[in-house]
């Protein structure tokens, strides 16, 4: 049923607009505004905190700190089961907020909120299995114990295309783990971070254990935290330029860091794949979120035997799409997020045809208002074109060939980033040998998508550091500690 006027005034102006420090909502004189990348009118206007704003939201989770620490893992798990299900009873309300701020179709939003759910029930599992070591030295007599306890306060950085999974994927292992948070979300996908806000609250988050900062100068308000001594631990979603900016801060304190960051996927297709679900999964693995995923598929590399069918059949399925607003019945394909996402990826596909090219599908930006993109596919695309070698973010997918395994594995592997791959063969020993030989943090066999909360999602080389979800992402946030037991 389409989306109505009305609808779309309701959820937004159920929203809080404040900063979220230390159980206070705190408006701002200045504010951000935010915009819906479909139409280009302002949504809302949030608050936009200053630096001395900043400080106030890590002095509250400072506070904070020791009670939600000594809370019992059983009451944390709780909270979070309940945080979980509240995201489930208002799953509407938060797919129409992302659809509103970032443009994805609905039923992709629908699709976050279930997978950004998961993550708080995921955590709540793990908040009562945190557990140490204790054996007997090997020389006899001293006993080592281990034990794990909260990092202590967390900033949480994430970006605006995952609104919400970015945020539930940090404060889940967090609060699962006893630190507390002061969390930035995007600037132009606020909305979602101060609507989980509430959620968190209902849930029976004390006040200061989560706090929220909107700015619309990200650096401005971040340097202060990072460099402020109670900080213990940065985690941050987005970009490698802005990611290596924030290690290189982080260094000056030696600060404990996550880095969720960008990604350059190959997807493989050898002679012998499926071709049916190669596409399916090339489908997913391009066009989910718009393309608009660190995930997403950048270089498609097929077998020369099969490219020409494989690129065909793609071309077909990418050109049948529906774009439109994201909250329109049966739209695939909304808005880029902005001007200038459109502006990179036409760059990047003009270099591309210059370079040799061949448009399969698609005409590429489309009349305003909003920032649509027809989705194309691109044929004989040489490696060295700039979108083999940069995220290009939008629904764009360049074909190249190959004509052994060893080509593919080297073409697959030359890049700075290591995010994930995909690889598509019916050879069992094949697919083995490639997952071992590709580099990156995850691969898909036979599939186009991997994220699954209990999986530990990231990426190796240019593409970060450390593991969100499974068992690994709680120990993100806690730290190791051996005593040596003398009897
Ligand atoms: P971005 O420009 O790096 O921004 C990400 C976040 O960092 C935003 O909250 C942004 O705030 C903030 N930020 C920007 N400059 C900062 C600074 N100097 N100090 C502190 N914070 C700063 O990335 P994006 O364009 O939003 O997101 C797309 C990128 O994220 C892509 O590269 C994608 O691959 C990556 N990503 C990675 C993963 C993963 O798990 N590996 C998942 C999703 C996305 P403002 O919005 O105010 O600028």
């Amino acid at each position: 049923m389409a989306v109505t006027g009305q609808q779309v005034a309701s959820v937004v102006s159920a929203v809080p607009t404040g900063l979220r420090i230390g159980g206070r909502w705190v408006d701002t004189d200045a504010t951000v505004k935010v915009e819906d990348p479909s139409t280009g009118e302002v949504l809302a206007a949030v608050a936009d905190a200053s630096p001395a704003e900043a400080i106030a939201a890590l002095d509250a989770a400072v506070a904070a700190g020791p009670a939600w620490a000594a809370t019992d893992p059983r009451e944390r798990g709780e909270i979070l089961r309940r945080a979980f299900e509240l995201l489930h009873a208002r799953a509407d309300d938060f797919a129409l907020l992302m659809t509103l701020e970032m443009g994805k179709p609905l039923a992709e939003a629908r699709g976050e909120v279930t997978y950004g759910a998961e993550f708080f029930r995921w955590f709540s599992e793990e908040a009562v299995r945190i557990a140490g070591r204790y054996s007997v030295a090997p020389s006899g007599g001293t006993r080592l114990l281990t034990m794990k306890q909260p990092v202590g306060p967390v900033y949480a950085i994430t970006p605006w295309n995952f609104p919400l999974a970015m945020g539930t994927r940090k404060i889940g292992p967090a609060l699962a783990a006893g630190c507390t948070v002061v969390v930035k979300p995007a600037a132009q996908t606020p909305l979602t971070t101060l609507a989980l806000m509430q959620v968190l609250i209902e849930a029976g988050v004390p006040d200061g254990v989560v706090n929220v900062i909107t700015s619309s100068h990200a650096g401005a308000v971040s340097e202060p935290i990072i460099s402020d001594p109670r900080l213990r631990k940065l985690t941050f979603t987005g970009s490698t330029e802005v990611g290596r900016t924030l290690i290189a801060q982080s260094a000056q304190r030696v600060l404990k860091v996550s880095m969720e960051l960008g990604g350059n996927a190959p997807f493989l297709v050898f002679a012998d794949a499926d071709l049916d679900r190669a596409v399916d999964g090339a489908m997913l693995a391009k066009m989910r979120n718009i393309g608009e995923a660190c995930t997403a598929a950048n270089r498609f590399i097929v077998h020369e035997s099969v490219a020409p069918e494989f690129g065909e059949r793609l071309a077909q399925r990418m050109g049948a799409l529906t774009i439109g607003r994201g909250i329109d019945d049966g739209v695939q394909v909304g808005p880029l997020v902005d001007a200038a996402a459109v502006a990179k990826v036409t760059e990047l596909v003009d270099d591309a045809v210059s370079s040799g090219g061949r448009v399969l599908t698609g005409s590429g930006a489309l009349d305003g208002p909003g920032y649509f993109y027809s989705p194309m596919v691109l044929a004989e695309v040489p490696p060295t074109a700039r979108m083999f070698a940069e995220e290009i973010f939008g629904p764009v997918a360049p074909i190249t060939t190959f004509a052994s395994d060893d080509e593919a594995i080297l073409l697959a592997n030359d890049t700075e980033f290591g995010l994930v791959s995909y690889a598509f063969t019916r050879d069992l020993s094949r697919a083995v040998t490639v997952a071992e030989r590709l580099e990156s943090g995850m691969v898909g066999i036979n599939q186009g998508i991997v994220s699954n909360p209990a999986a530990p999602f990231g990426g190796i080389k240019a593409s970060g550091l450390g593991r969100e979800g499974g068992p690994e992402g709680i120990d993100e946030y806690l730290e190791t500690k051996y005593v040596g037991l003398a009897l």
